[in-house]
């Protein structure tokens, strides 16, 4: 065991960490060099929130902390929709997503403990708070009366900057639902606030099986000996994890940190899920990449590390499409009775693929 992690969390601790958040330009100028009147505008219209935790990891400029934490007067200057996945029109009951037919995304709070710069609902995380424990009871009621659901993603903002009783009253009223056989959590209190994850959170959640998290770690100096206590209290609360991870410009987008970041996440129990194609949301676009960028990181991925270590590229369709992966092209021709296929190594071979004896004695 690491000798770094003292004691074991208590819930005290991530209120203390997350009460001495930095929420304010002139607050950030006092501790890190940041111009503060540059930044007073983009925090009036995207909030920032840097949790003590997340500071003490942010030792200077542009490193990976930093750059996905401290705004940037470019998220203004940005001119792409405020919602272009349309989350929005398909909200049946506002804070529930429902875009695929079995299951559906209940954004049970709008608070972070981190506002990500690169947030896909930079629209609405952190603003003024809409009237989240109502819309929590609607959603309740819709997923009640739509038995084609049979999952329930929570999501937000953050699920755990609730507290744990109000989690669990929430867990308790879905599993009650007949139809509802599956419960996730999408969460990043991991890596931006591990000490959230207390052992009495971990029991807690132990009692809804099978309920599955996927956390969201972007750098491999995310996991640190606090955020590794976190995935182990987890998994070892039976807990299948999962990570999502988003491909984000001078924080992981080359093929040494992606890999870096993937080897580190299986060392802790955390399957690697997806690697998001960053949406094209207002004010984050100084921080996407080209798609290129993903399918060479992937390319370079395949052989290197170990497949279960290997996430899908995913890119979410403007418009509520829904996600689609991409995988680097392998297929070089395909030609009758063969195709020609490149490995990870750049190899080209030739596959068979007329398959077993056909019925119209094709050759
Ligand atoms: C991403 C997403 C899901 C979950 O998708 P999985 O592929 O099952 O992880 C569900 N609903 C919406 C609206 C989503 O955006």
């Amino acid at each position: 065991m690491p000798d770094s992690v003292s004691s074991t969390p208590v819930a005290s601790d991530w209120k203390k960490e997350l009460a001495a958040s930095i929420v304010s330009p002139v607050a950030l100028a006092r501790v890190r060099p940041v111009d503060a009147v540059a930044l007073a505008p983009v925090c009036v219209r995207y909030p920032m929130r840097i949790n003590s935790y997340w500071l003490s990891m942010m030792r200077q400029p542009e490193d990976p902390f930093w750059r996905q934490a401290v705004p940037d007067a470019l998220e203004l200057e940005d001119g792409a929709q405020a919602d272009p996945l349309a989350e929005e029109d398909q909200s049946p009951v506002p804070g529930l997503i429902h875009r695929y037919p079995d299951r559906v995304v209940f954004l049970v709070s709008d608070r972070c403990a981190m506002y990500c710069r690169h947030c896909m609902r930079k629209r609405r995380v952190g603003r003024p708070a809409a009237a989240v424990r109502e819309a929590v009871a609607a959603g309740i009621d819709y997923i009640r009366a739509t038995p084609a659901i049979e999952e329930v993603i929570l999501s937000g903002g953050d699920p755990l900057m609730l507290d744990d009783a109000v989690l669990e009253e929430i867990l308790a009223r879905l599993k009650e639902i007949r139809h509802v056989h599956l419960l996730r959590i999408h969460t990043r209190m991991p890596s931006s606030l591990p000490r959230r994850v207390t052992a009495s959170l971990a029991a807690m959640l132990g009692r809804f099986h099978p309920l599955y998290i996927n956390i969201q770690f972007n750098h491999p100096a995310e996991m640190t000996p606090e955020a590794a206590e976190a995935c182990r209290c987890l998994a070892d609360a039976g807990i299948p994890l999962g990570c999502q991870s988003v491909l984000i410009r001078g924080v992981n987008d080359d093929p040494g940190t992606m890999a870096a970041l993937m080897r580190v996440l299986l060392a802790h129990r955390v399957r690697p899920y997806y690697l998001h194609q960053m949406d094209p949301v207002q004010g984050t676009a100084h921080l996407r990449t080209p798609i290129e960028t993903g399918l060479a990181i992937l390319a370079a991925l395949r052989g290197r590390i170990p497949g279960i270590g290997v996430p899908q590229l995913m890119i979410d369709l403007p418009g509520g499409g829904g996600k689609v992966p991409l995988l680097p092209e392998s297929v070089v021709s395909r030609g009758p009775g063969t195709w020609r296929v490149r490995n990870y190594n750049g190899e080209v071979f030739d596959y068979p693929v007329s398959g077993g004896p056909e019925k119209g004695g094709g050759s």
